[in-house]
């Protein structure tokens, strides 16, 4: 291997609908969780009317749909080796609510992530994904204040990954961060899996982590000896990176 895998601490990894963070995201997820680090999904609300459209297609009434993918997600993060929760605050639209932005806050204080992962704040094709970003990351910064009011200690400064959004290029995404998860590659797949309804998605984020994966040996250049099969999934970081060595 010529990447990083030491421990990082607690993953959090913040999803509009319930099923974003397995095609985005499961193998970062899975990483963590195989390294010992604790991981957490939570799941803004189901994806019950915007990314359901088969349920609702066969007559499920509403609560039957959240039913669904409230199953569907807890299979995909057992897979992952995750926790996950459900804030249950609706989709098409996700309303921005500063008593949702609060919930986040608090699930800050209390997980106290090491690493944060979320929606790009760009994504024309879907409202949702953006107003997810941007409570996820101004729920961070009130964590972070010793005077805002909720229970634990204010939070540090872990950095945020956006994740890799369905359709990169409208939506701003350049990757600056490519993520070896060749280990977990199966876990992600079966994870996915978890997710009939949307099987059309299992083949092309296969086919994306193999193509990540081929960008990811010709960064790492050619003498590491990463195997042909590998796979990444790609994130763009939001805050710099600290160091004192530049490598
Ligand atoms: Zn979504």
């Amino acid at each position: 291997m010529g990447t990083e895998t030491s421990s990082a601490g607690p993953l959090l990894a913040i999803s509009a609908h319930a099923g974003d963070f397995v095609w985005r995201a499961a193998g970062a997820i899975a990483l963590a969780a195989e390294r010992g680090d604790p991981a957490k999904v939570v799941c803004l609300s189901f994806g019950e009317r915007g990314e359901s459209a088969r349920a609702w297609r066969e007559g499920r009434t509403l609560e039957e749909i959240k039913g669904i993918r409230r199953a569907e997600a807890e299979a995909a993060a057992a897979e992952l080796g995750a926790e996950i929760e459900f804030l249950d605050a609706g989709d098409y639209p996700l309303q921005e609510t500063p008593e949702l932005v609060d919930r986040l806050v608090r699930v800050y204080r209390e997980f106290t992530p090491a690493v944060v992962l979320t929606h790009t704040l760009t994504d024309p094709y879907n409202g949702d994904h953006p107003a997810a970003a941007r409570m996820a990351l101004q729920a961070r910064v009130l964590a972070q204040a010793i005077g805002y009011d909720a229970p634990g200690e204010p939070l540090g400064a872990p950095p945020v990954f956006f994740f890799e959004p369905h359709q990169p290029e409208q939506c701003d995404f350049k990757p600056d961060v490519l993520l070896d998860i060749t280990p977990v590659f199966e876990r992600k797949r079966k994870a996915m899996e978890c997710l009939p309804a949307q099987q059309h998605m299992w083949d092309y984020y296969t086919d994306l982590a193999k193509r990540r994966g081929v960008q990811l040996k010709r960064n790492a250049g050619p003498n590491l000896g990463l195997a042909h099969d590998t796979t990444a999934e790609a994130y763009v970081r939001v805050y710099p990176q600290t160091t004192g060595v530049l490598a």
